[in-house]
């Protein structure tokens, strides 16, 4: 695509607008960074998809809203189609926001956007946002690193089969290295992932909690072991969005939950 040069009215320097890249964090409103909300107000556009949540989505006016996420038919919008609109809308001369939940550079292909928009000569900028796989285990009472129980913390993909050798996660590693794995977009693979990590020989003791809704007036906490988490995902309907925290660290959650002021009535407690 070469429109940059197609002389067209709207498209020199002066007119371009800025993308902002931003970060909404887990979904609660307060956790919004002071500059992200100060965006917020300041765009003529902001396209976005569910994960920043109802009650932020809910506080931008319906009328500066662009929905790039699921379609109607429950087809994902495709990344060109929003790669092409980000660059699109500030050749208008637009100040567009591009919201995504949590971090935007954490599994959520705002690197690829990024690398769109520098190949499209757009001016953009990064706001980073707190990510649901340090915040969501946050309100749960879950601290990723503890000096007695986790020296490291793994950021990964649920999404992936590790049954289907091609997987691009080292689950055997990850058991291996001792530390907290937090997996994102693991809810439907949690079976496959708990095996290969039992198999890889991880205690089928160890404490796993599964986040869901993170920091969302419906938050839900659901807890359990290697050995029975699939169970407790099944019986209590646990659904995306969720973060899965594997490791010691999950039992924390016990010992301050009688203190843990930030959660809704409804965490599940098996
Ligand atoms: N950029 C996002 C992650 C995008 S990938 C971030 O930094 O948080 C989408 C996955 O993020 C979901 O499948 C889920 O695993 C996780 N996620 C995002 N928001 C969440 C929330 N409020 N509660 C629990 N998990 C969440």
């Amino acid at each position: 695509m070469s429109d940059a040069d197609d002389g067209s009215e709207g498209t020199s320097e002066s007119t371009v607008g800025t993308v902002y890249l931003v970060g909404s964090g887990p979904g609660d409103p307060d956790l919004l960074t002071v500059k992200a909300r100060r965006l917020l107000d300041e765009a003529d556009v902001v396209l976005h998809d569910k994960l920043p949540g109802p009650e932020i989505l809910g506080q931008i006016p319906e009328e500066k809203r662009e929905d790039v996420g699921k379609r109607a038919g429950g087809e994902w919008t495709p990344q060109e189609y929003t790669n092409k609109r980000l660059v699109e809308l500030a050749r208008e001369g637009r100040t567009v926001v591009r919201l995504k939940g949590g971090d935007p550079f954490v599994f959520g292909r705002g690197g690829e956007e990024a690398e769109h928009l520098a190949s499209e000569g757009v001016p953009f900028e990064v706001v980073p946002g707190i990510t649901s796989a340090i915040g969501g285990p946050a309100v749960a009472g879950i601290p990723v690193t503890h000096r007695e129980h986790a020296s490291s913390v793994s950021f990964v993909t649920g999404h992936e089969d590790p049954t289907k050798g091609e997987s691009a996660v080292n689950w055997k590693a990850l058991a291996e290295a001792g530390g907290t794995i937090v997996v994102l977009m693991g809810v439907g693979k949690l079976p496959d992932y708990a095996k290969a990590l039992r198999d890889a020989g991880m205690d089928p003791e160890t404490p796993v909690a599964l986040v869901e809704r993170a920091t969302w007036p419906n938050m839900r906490v659901a807890t359990g072991t290697l050995d029975t988490i699939v169970d407790v995902r099944d019986e209590h309907e646990i659904e995306p969005p969720a973060v899965t925290v594997v490791g010691d660290v999950a039992g924390t959650r016990e010992r301050v939950l009688e203190f843990l002021r930030n959660e809704s009535e409804s965490g599940v407690e098996p």
